[in-house]
C-alpha cells in the first residue's frame, strides 16, 4: 500500500485539490502550460493566493510562515500542484533567499525580506556565477569595498535566471583579498535598482529570456545588508546550493510530465493508425522512465523528510540533482520522439485556450532543459562531491 493512501493524506490531497479547483483560474493554467519562462505578474498572483490561504512556503518554519506540515504533505501539495498546472512562484525567494536568511539573517533582516516573499511581492535572483568563476566559483572577482556606512561593490555577475524580475539579489562578492579564495567572501543583500548597476538580457537557445548580465560600478549596499557573518559566505552558498540541487529535481512537475507522455502515447497514433503505446519500443522507454523516477521520487521523499524535520540537505542534494536534471532531459526528449513533428507548438505563437494542442511547449522545453544539467552547479561537479563525500574517494 502506498504511504499516501491514508485516510488523513486523502483528507488533506482532497483539501489540497478542493483549493486549487477553486483558485487557480484559467489563464494562470494557460500560462503554467505554454510559458516555459513565466512572467512575474502570474507568479506574483499565484503566490499572493497561497499566501492568503496561509500555504505560501510550506517548508519554512511554522513561526516565519511555513506551515507545519510534513514532508508526504508537502510533496502531496506540491504534486496536486503540479498536476494543476499551478505556476511555480518566485524560485529565488522562496527557496534559496527566504532560507539563508532564515538560516544566518538577523532578526531584522527576517521581519523585512521574508514577508513580501511569502505574500509575492518581493522577487529575488542570485548573484553567484561570473564569466570566469562557474564551477570553480570560489575564484569569483567581484569585490565589496567598506567605506563608511555602506559597502560598494563592483564587478559583473552573469546567467542571472530571473533578474529582470527581481528587486532584491543574495551576491556573493569578495570582501578579504588576502586569504585562500574560499575564506574571502561574503553574502550581500542588493537592491536591484541601486544606481550603478545594469543588467543586460541573454537570450538563449529556446528563444526566450531568462538570464540576464549585471555589472556593478561602484554599487553601494547598506553595512547591514550584509547576510550572516563577514567572510562566511562560502559557507552559506555551499548550504544555499545544497537547498537549490534539492529543488532543482523537481520530482512532482515530473510525474506530471511523465503522465503527459503517457496519455500522448495512448492518444497518438503511428502512420499506420495504431497508438503508440502498442509499439512494444515506446512502452519500454516509458517503463524505464518510470522506474527511474520511482526512485528519485523516494529519494526526494527521504531528502524531504530531513528538511522537514530541520536538518540541512547534505551530498544526497548532488544524487538528486543529477538524477532529477538527466530524467527531465529523457522526458522532454521523449515527448519529442512521440510528436514528431507536432512537438514544434512554439508557446510564443499559442494564443491561449484550455485545450492546448499535444506539443504545447515541449520543443522549448527540450532545448531549454540542456541547462538543467548545468546549473546549480554541473553535474561533473556533483559527481566529484558524491565521489569525495559519500564514497570517501
Ligand atoms: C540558463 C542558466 C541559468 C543560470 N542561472 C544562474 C543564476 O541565476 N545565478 C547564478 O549565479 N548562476 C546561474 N547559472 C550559472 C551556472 O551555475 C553555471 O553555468 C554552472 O555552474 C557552470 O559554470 P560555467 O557555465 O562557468 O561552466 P564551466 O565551469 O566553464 O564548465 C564547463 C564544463 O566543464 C566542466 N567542468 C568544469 N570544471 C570541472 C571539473 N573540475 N571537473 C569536471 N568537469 C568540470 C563542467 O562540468 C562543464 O561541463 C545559470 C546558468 C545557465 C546556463
Amino acid at each position: 500500500m502506498s504511504i499516501f493512501h491514508t485516510p488523513e493524506l486523502r483528507a488533506f490531497r482532497a483539501e489540497v485539490r478542493a483549493f486549487l479547483q477553486q483558485h487557480l483560474s484559467d489563464d494562470l493554467v494557460h500560462a503554467t502550460r505554454a510559458g516555459l519562462h513565466l512572467e512575474r505578474e502570474p507568479m506574483a498572483r499565484w503566490q499572493a493566493a497561497l499566501h492568503a490561504r496561509g500555504w505560501g512556503a510550506p517548508h519554512w518554519p511554522k513561526a516565519l510562515g511555513g506551515t507545519g506540515w510534513n514532508e508526504l504533505q508537502r510533496y502531496i501539495f506540491e504534486e496536486e500542484s503540479a498536476f494543476a498546472d499551478a505556476p511555480l512562484g518566485d524560485v529565488h525567494g522562496l527557496f534559496l533567499a527566504g532560507p539563508m536568511v532564515i538560516a544566518e539573517g538577523t532578526a531584522e533582516q527576517q521581519a523585512r525580506y521574508l514577508p513580501p516573499v511569502l505574500a509575492g511581492q518581493e522577487f529575488w535572483c542570485q548573484g553567484f556565477s561570473e564569466p570566469n568563476a562557474g564551477s570553480d566559483l570560489a575564484s569569483l572577482k567581484t569585490t565589496a569595498r567598506l567605506d563608511g556606512d555602506d559597502w560598494v561593490i563592483n564587478g559583473q555577475k552573469t546567467w542571472l535566471s530571473s533578474g529582470h524580475h527581481a528587486d532584491l539579489m543574495f551576491c556573493l562578492a569578495r570582501t578579504d583579498l588576502d586569504v585562500k579564495p574560499q575564506a574571502g567572501l561574503t553574502q550581500f543583500i542588493v537592491d536591484m535598482r541601486a544606481p550603478g548597476i545594469s543588467l543586460h538580457p541573454i537570450m538563449t537557445i529556446d528563444e526566450g529570456h531568462s538570464v540576464n548580465a549585471v555589472f556593478f560600478d561602484n554599487v553601494r549596499t547598506p553595512r547591514h545588508n550584509v547576510i550572516g557573518a563577514l567572510n562566511q559566505g562560502w559557507t552559506y552558498a555551499k548550504e544555499l546550493l545544497a537547498r537549490e540541487r534539492v529543488n532543482n529535481a523537481q520530482a512532482p512537475r515530473t510525474k506530471r510530465d511523465i503522465l503527459e507522455l503517457d496519455r500522448i502515447a495512448r492518444t497518438r497514433c503511428d502512420a499506420a493508425g495504431r497508438p503508440l503505446i502498442d509499439d512494444p519500443r515506446v512502452r519500454r522507454r516509458l517503463a524505464a522512465i518510470t522506474a527511474d523516477f520511482v526512485a528519485l521520487e523516494s529519494a526526494a521523499l527521504g531528502v524531504l523528510a530531513e528538511q522537514m524535520a530541520g536538518v540541512e540537505p547534505g551530498p544526497a542534494a548532488s544524487t538528486l540533482k543529477i538524477r532529477g536534471s538527466e530524467l527531465q532531459q529523457r522526458v522532454s526528449e521523449t515527448a519529442m520522439l512521440l510528436l514528431g513533428q507536432a512537438s514544434v507548438v512554439l508557446a510564443a505563437g499559442y494564443g491561449g485556450g484550455l485545450h492546448a494542442p499535444d506539443g504545447l511547449g515541449w520543443a522549448e522545453r527540450h532545448f531549454f532543459r540542456r541547462v538543467v544539467t548545468i546549473y546549480a552547479g554541473a553535474n561533473e561537479i556533483q559527481k566529484t562531491i558524491i565521489a569525495k563525500s559519500i564514497l570517501d574517494m
